[in-house]
Order: C-alpha cells, then structure tokens, then sequence
C-alpha cells in the first residue's frame, strides 16, 4: 500500500531495507516500526509545499512525541506544536528552541504555564477569556511578558470523525469568532502579555481540504477587523489536520493542495504563517508488528488473536478507525476474521470482519498508518508493558524506545505499597 516504505520482496513484508520477519524474530513483539524516509519524504513535501511563504511548521507532538522522532523534525527546522507541559519538556529535550514552541489546550495548569512563560516559548494559543488574565497574572508575577495568540473557533465542519472534530461551535475548544475582537481588546490592555498572533485548528483526519478555506477565510476577515481597530498581529496558525490513506482507496490531500487552497488568503493579511501537522506527518511512516497467539473457530466466527490490543492501539476501539493489515509473510489462502488483542474487554479489536492472509499461530501481522496516535495513546492497561519502537534507516534498524519492562510498570506504586502494607 505504501510502496516505497513497506512493501513485498517476493512473499515478505519489507520496511525499506528491513526484512520485518526476521526483524520481529530477532527483538520480539508487539513493536512499532518507522521508515525513516517515509517521514523525510513528508518532511520534503510540507517544505516545498510552503518554500515560497513565511511559514514555520510546528509537528504536533501529541501525534507521536518519541524523543528520536521529534530529533528528525528539530534537525530539519521544523517548530514543535505542543499540548501540555510534558509535551515541552520532551521538546526541550530533542532541541527544539523554545522560541519555535507553540501551545494550545483548554486547560492549561498553572504549574504549566508558569513552566512555559519561563522558558519563553513562541506562543501559547490560548482557549478562553480566562485563561488571559491567568497568563497575564502569572507573567507579571514571574517579571516577563508572555507571548499569545488566540485560538478562534471558526464554527466550520471538517467533515471527519466528531472526536477528532474541534472547529464547531459546540466544541470545548477555543473561543468563539464572534467573541474574538472582544477579547483581543481585552488583551493587548495587559502589560504582561505580547498579543502576536491567531490560532485555529478545525479538526484532524481530514480529507476534503474546502473546510480549511471557509475557516481561514473566516479567521482572515477577523485579522482585517483587528487591523481596522488598531491591533497588528505577526502570526496566523492554521492549525494541524491533514487526513491520511488508512484505506487502500483514500486519497489523501497533499500539502502542495493544502498550500493552493489556502496561501492566497493568508497573503492577503500579510501575517506569517505557522503549520500544525502531526498525523500527515508521521502516520504513514509508521506499522504496528505484532505476533499471532492463537486462531480459533466459533460457530460463525474465525478469530486471530494477536499479542497486541487495544493498549497499544486504541484507534479502532474509540474511532471504530480502519487499519490496513497485511500479513508479514504473503499467503495465497485468504479469511475473513476478526483480528482481536488479549485484553478483556469486546472492545479490544484491530479489525472486524476483515478479508486476510490465512496466518497461523507464530507467524505476524503488520498494522499499517499505525505512526500517529499509535504509541502516543498507547496505555498499561491490564499491566501491560508497553511495545517497542523501532527506526528503520535503508537497511539499519535503531531501537528507539526500548520495551517496558514489569520493573518499570510497578515502579512508581512500590514504595507506597512497602510502606503502607506495613501500616495495614
Ligand atoms: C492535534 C492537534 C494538531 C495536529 O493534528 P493532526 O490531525 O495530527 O495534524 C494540531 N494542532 C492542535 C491544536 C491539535 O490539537
């Protein structure tokens, strides 16, 4: 499906140079698995789409925050759009400069902003009224000036998933466009805060673009109002959400798409821009491996289950999403199963009723698209050590998260529970 990056040599899944069976054999599974080039390529593609505009593309963490991965987007100039305090600190820690940092999230602690007003990052995108006098009053008492935006929510319908839907009105997140001028009045009175920018971010896994042209539209005519009323902004963030080929016959857009449907609105405020990818970043470049346990046969009903669930992949459970799943060795015999992890709840499923090779106890599975949003919201559900992640690169391979381990699951309750067990 992703030709250049994972892809059959005679009857075996290959990533680039890796052949995935005996990779698997070699560490064991559930692992992540990479392709660096799929993300230099996208990397690439985001660059030339936007080379001839002031753009600054900040990956949004969130989609996959591990510290080698953030390194390629920091080597390669790229900003870091983030959503909570770890999220910075991982960012921090991969290089990125604070003053390439953005950050959004309707609930922002204290301990949070403080953390990020200290660093001096580029800009918090802020989602309520008040949250600015919260930032306002924590810069003062910190003796700085904080830089923010405002993220507006341009009521506009994305036309994906409604969890990943976050540009209506009705949404949390935010505040409402037609709120907005008040609120910038509001907030370049403040002596703590540079007021600098507008944010928005609609929604994610969108593959019909037009809603970003409504939205930018809308914002853009708020910068003009803004203009006329005296307040100069810098930045204009159009936030993240780029759809991707989970399907084999998604078409997704291209950035290219997304920089002709857009660009020409944005030059008209003059504003530099700031990109917010995360999923079209990193999603295709990424496949979950994992082993098969056992198949069995109910009356109506063939299973495969597989040694990783619904902890190392939540998608299809909270999204009902679609996978693409391909055995690692190609079988001309073909099912149709229920592919399910080891977790006890129904919900623990990677595909249903899905058409698949014919596989076997021992023999493996790759879970494709699985590079965003697969890792990232992975958990230790029914204690289990969360998998591996590993980088491809041509024909090397680098562990780039090592296997949890059950030390590591008990580390931070076993003093407590010494201590307590004592005083029962
Ligand atoms: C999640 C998120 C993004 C990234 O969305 P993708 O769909 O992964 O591109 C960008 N900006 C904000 C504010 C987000 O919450």
């Amino acid at each position: 499906m992703f030709k250049n990056y994972f892809f059959y040599r005679d009857k075996e899944l290959f990533c680039e140079n890796v052949p995935i069976k005996e990779l698997a054999k070699e560490v064991g599974t559930p692992f992540y698995l990479y392709s660096k080039k799929a993300i230099e390529d996208k990397i690439k593609s985001y660059k030339e789409a936007f080379k001839n505009y002031p753009t600054l593309i900040c990956y949004a963490a969130k989609s996959n925050s591990n510290l080698t991965l953030l390194k390629i987007f920091q080597k390669n100039g790229f900003g870091l759009d983030t959503v909570s305090g770890g999220e910075i600190y991982k960012g921090i820690l991969a290089g990125f400069e604070a003053s390439k940092i953005v950050y959004a999230g309707v609930g922002k602690t204290d301990e949070e902003i403080k953390y990020a007003i200290n660093l001096g990052i580029l800009s918090f995108n802020v989602e309520s009224e008040q949250e600015v006098d919260v930032i306002d009053y924590l810069a003062g008492k910190l003796g700085k000036k904080a830089n923010i935006s405002i993220r507006v929510n341009p009521d506009v319908n994305p036309k994906t998933h409604p969890y990943i839907s976050t540009g209506l009105r009705k949404s949390k997140f935010g505040i409402d466009i037609d709120e907005a001028l008040k609120v910038y009045k509001k907030a370049v009175k403040r002596k703590n805060l540079n007021v600098l920018g507008v944010h928005c971010h609609i929604g994610s896994q969108i593959l019909d673009i037009s809603p970003y042209r409504e939205a930018v539209e809308k914002v853009a005519n708020l910068v003009f109002q803004l203009k006329k009323d005296g307040i100069e902004l810098e930045y204009f963030d159009i936030g993240g959400g780029l759809g991707i080929k989970y399907k084999p016959e998604d078409i997704p857009p291209e950035p290219k798409d997304l920089a002709d449907l857009i660009l020409p609105i944005v030059k008209e405020t003059g504003l530099k821009l700031i990109l917010e990818p995360g999923r079209s970043l990193i999603g295709e470049a990424g496949a979950l491996i994992t082993q098969v346990i056992f198949t069995k046969n109910k009356k109506d009903k063939h299973f495969i289950i597989v040694d990783s669930g619904m902890n190392d992949l939540i998608r299809p459970s909270v999204y009902n999403a679609y996978h693409h799943i391909l055995s690692v060795e190609r079988k001309d015999k073909k099912v149709v199963a229920d592919i399910v992890g080891p977790i006890c709840e129904t919900g623990d499923f990677l595909a249903l009723d899905r058409e698949i090779d014919d596989v076997k106890r021992g023999e493996y599975l790759a879970v494709l698209s699985a590079g965003a949003y697969g890792s990232s919201m992975s958990s230790n559900y029914n204690v289990r050590p969360r998998a591996m992640e590993i980088l491809v690169d041509g024909d090397k391979f680098f562990i780039i998260k090592e296997r949890e381990d059950y030390d590591y699951l008990i580390n931070k309750e076993l003093k407590p529970y010494c201590f307590v067990k004592d005083n029962l």
